[in-house]
């Protein structure tokens, strides 16, 4: 379980909170779809849950800890346990899928041996799992660079996965997507919430997506909370006043 609490983000020289107070549990086995105009803090939100972005105040607690008070080495670890995806992948196009799927192992790994690239059977094998698991085994040594935007999402799914997460966050990751792709991606993204009983949490700008997929939504509104329930209590008149 995740739990927020009391979490306020001011940006330097910004006149007004990007997030005001936000009071939250997030269950395991949750699928949380958080919906908003840009600008209204979905972002910031899901970066603070890994410890991306610091608040000015407030506790993101996760194994019973608030991870703003880990050190340094206790953060990469908790991070490790959290696989985020992007909008724009933050992949290494020259790199081969294969190739950048074994990153996803670096956050486990001494340095020494991430920077030799030495990596055992067993991580070769479960970087073979994982791009089986997203559908890109034929094109598992072909360079990321000439890949879809779809299939560069897959290739970042299955990086994150081989962190073996807790928690799966999505900084909009199908906000450069075609609306079919975007549903696929969806898609694949619910099957392995089921598979590994995972907490997801995702921004998404698309409400069809949020009501299709999500357990939950969450929606923020000028860094408030003015929405959180089950999709189909988000009728038009939610949808009136989450964005206008
Ligand atoms: P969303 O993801 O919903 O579009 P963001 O979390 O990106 O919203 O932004 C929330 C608010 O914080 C916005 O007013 C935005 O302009 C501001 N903001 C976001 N990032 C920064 C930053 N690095 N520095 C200053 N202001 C920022």
């Amino acid at each position: 379980m995740l739990q927020i609490e009391e979490l306020y983000v001011k940006y330097p020289k910004a006149n007004d909170h990007a997030l005001t107070n936000l009071k939250l549990s997030l269950q395991n086995g949750e699928f949380v779809c958080i919906l908003g105009k840009s600008g209204a803090g979905k972002s910031t939100f899901i970066r603070c849950l890994n410890g991306l972005q610091r608040p000015t105040s407030g506790a993101v607690i996760w194994n019973e800890q608030n991870i703003f008070q880990l050190k340094q080495e206790q953060l990469r670890k908790t991070r490790v346990e959290m696989g985020m995806i992007f909008q724009h992948f933050n992949l290494i196009p020259r790199l081969t899928v294969y190739q950048n799927v074994l990153t996803g192992m670096f956050g486990k790994r001494s340095p020494w041996k991430n920077i030799l690239g030495l990596f055992s059977k067993e991580e070769k094998q479960l970087a073979l799992k994982m791009i089986e698991r997203v559908d890109l085994y034929d094109h598992k040594d072909k360079r990321v660079e000439a890949l879809s935007g779809g299939q560069k999402q897959r290739v970042a799914i299955a990086r994150a996965l081989l962190q073996n997460p807790k928690v799966f966050l999505g900084d909009e990751p199908v906000a450069s997507l075609d609306p079919g792709t975007a549903t696929r991606i969806f898609s694949l993204l619910q099957s392995i919430h089921k598979k590994y009983d995972l907490l997801t949490i995702i921004n998404v700008h698309d409400v069809v997506l949020a009501k299709q997929f999500a357990t939950r939504i969450i929606a923020l509104k000028n860094g408030e909370v003015v929405f959180d329930d089950v999709p189909d209590k988000f009728t038009d008149e939610v949808y009136d006043l989450v964005y206008n």
